[in-house]
């Protein structure tokens, strides 16, 4: 019999390319049919079928306090009832605004958006018109959404500018985008004694997490730093995914450097559409409408967002969040490891407060190139074997994965037994 989340999935691809909203829902990397959520409550998820996960997806990051939180819907059900959207000034944005400036000294002022798209895409712009200068410089495998100026990938030499890596961008935007290696502190210097007087901005994932998860080397960082103030370039750090993830601070706090802007997303919408871009209140001077640099939205700040936003972030503020976080993450971490270990399958795992990384090779990678050299084929077994038992893992082999605070030690455990009779059968 055809399974529901079958059925779906062919109606799906009649009316939708691919039959989903974003390409990695469509599990082309994995193979086999996508699954049709129908109900998500805490660290679980159910599919059309019937069948229960345990979830470590997340809805890729913004449900650090689990699914359908009952503070969070609350917050959502009174603000609907409130009214939708009122395309004027709420309350609400101003607390959240607070609360995110309060959170990371390096925001003085924040503006916020719907995405994380937009939020990167509009840093950009405000750094090129600050600076009065065009380059971008960001680096192989980390991911800032699907603006134009991002989906950008290496030339044929190091110091040559990027091309597309997306039908429908132009090559002479690409152009203005270099493309470096990761964790390659003579590389960003090169690229700065070559062209650093150019450099509009460093866009950067501190922690990155759309590689698979790679940990940055402090030294890059702080190379990275030094660079774009000997330079005048604007430093970027894109936690969209690491902001209040790896820690209450973001990468910033966890690595000790200030950036001159930040862009946030998913955790701050706590499973809504919120966005923000924000930074040293001298380059946020030159934001319309106090500044030459245009940037706008019909649902920025969007009352309902913002209250789901806020909720989760009062939750993540509690003494001890982030500390209890990384403990259930690393106790996950430490089990499939183990459990590798057993069975003498080549993996391992790392994780950063509230996020990990799985790999089939034997070491952590720490570039772009070594998350490129991890075994797919064993990832994919792995995946199969786990959604089969009824633990949920991203479909494919460079995402990172997400731990939320609604799991227990208990779903924990239970993922590890489920990898030991997956790995026993290797
Ligand atoms: C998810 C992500 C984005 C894009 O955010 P969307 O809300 O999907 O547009 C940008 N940067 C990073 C680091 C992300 O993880």
């Amino acid at each position: 019999m055809i399974s529901r989340n079958q059925q779906l999935f062919e109606r799906a691809q009649q009316f939708i390319p691919g039959g989903v909203n974003s390409p990695v829902r469509a599990f082309r990397s994995v193979g086999g049919t996508p699954r049709f959520f129908v109900a998500g409550l805490g660290p679980r998820v159910t599919d059309a079928d019937g069948k229960s996960y345990v979830d470590y997806v997340g809805s890729w990051g913004p449900l650090i306090v689990g699914h359908a939180h009952p503070e969070v819907v609350a917050a959502v059900r009174d603000a609907a009832l409130r009214g939708l959207s009122f395309g004027a000034p709420t309350e609400g944005e101003v607390d959240l605004a607070e609360l995110l400036c309060r959170s990371m000294p390096a925001l003085e002022m924040v503006r916020l958006v719907s995405s994380g798209t937009e939020a990167t895409m509009s840093a950009i712009r405000l750094a090129r018109g600050y600076t009065g200068r065009d380059l971008l410089i960001k680096f192989e495998g980390c991911y800032h959404g699907h603006s134009d100026s991002l989906l950008v990938k290496a030339g044929s030499g190091m110091l040559t500018f990027g091309h597309p890596s997306s039908g429908g961008v132009p090559a002479d935007l690409a152009r203005h985008t270099l493309v470096l290696d990761y964790n390659d502190s003579e590389g960003l210097e090169a690229a700065f004694a070559e062209h650093g007087s150019r450099v509009a901005a460093v866009i950067v994932e501190a922690v990155a997490g759309n590689m698979n998860l790679i940990a940055p080397r402090p030294a890059f960082l702080s190379a990275m730093r030094e660079l774009c103030s000997r330079y005048g370039a604007v430093l970027i750090f894109d936690e969209v995914m690491t902001g209040f993830r790896v820690g209450g601070g973001g990468a910033q706090g966890l690595y000790g450097i200030t950036p001159d802007l930040t862009t946030l997303g998913k955790v701050i919408g706590g499973g809504m559409p919120v966005g923000a871009f924000g930074g040293r209140r001298e380059i946020m001077a030159k934001v319309a409408p106090l500044g030459p640099v245009y940037q706008a939205g019909t649902l920025s700040g969007n009352p309902v967002a913002v209250a789901a936003g806020l909720a989760t972030l009062k939750l993540v503020h509690a003494p001890g969040f982030h500390e209890r976080l990384a403990r259930l993450t690393r106790q996950l971490t430490d089990g499939l490891a183990a459990a590798a270990a057993k069975h003498g399958v080549s993996f391992s795992v790392q994780s950063i407060g509230g996020m990990f990384g799985l790999y089939f090779r034997d070491q952590c990678p720490q570039t772009y190139a070594e998350v490129m050299s991890c075994d797919r084929e064993a990832f994919n077994r792995f995946f199969h074997g786990m959604l089969a038992a009824g633990h949920y893992f991203a479909p494919s082999a460079f995402e990172a994965g997400f731990v939320s605070a609604a799991h227990g030690e208990a779903d924990i455990a239970a993922t590890v037994v489920a990898a030991e009779t997956v790995f026993a059968a290797w």
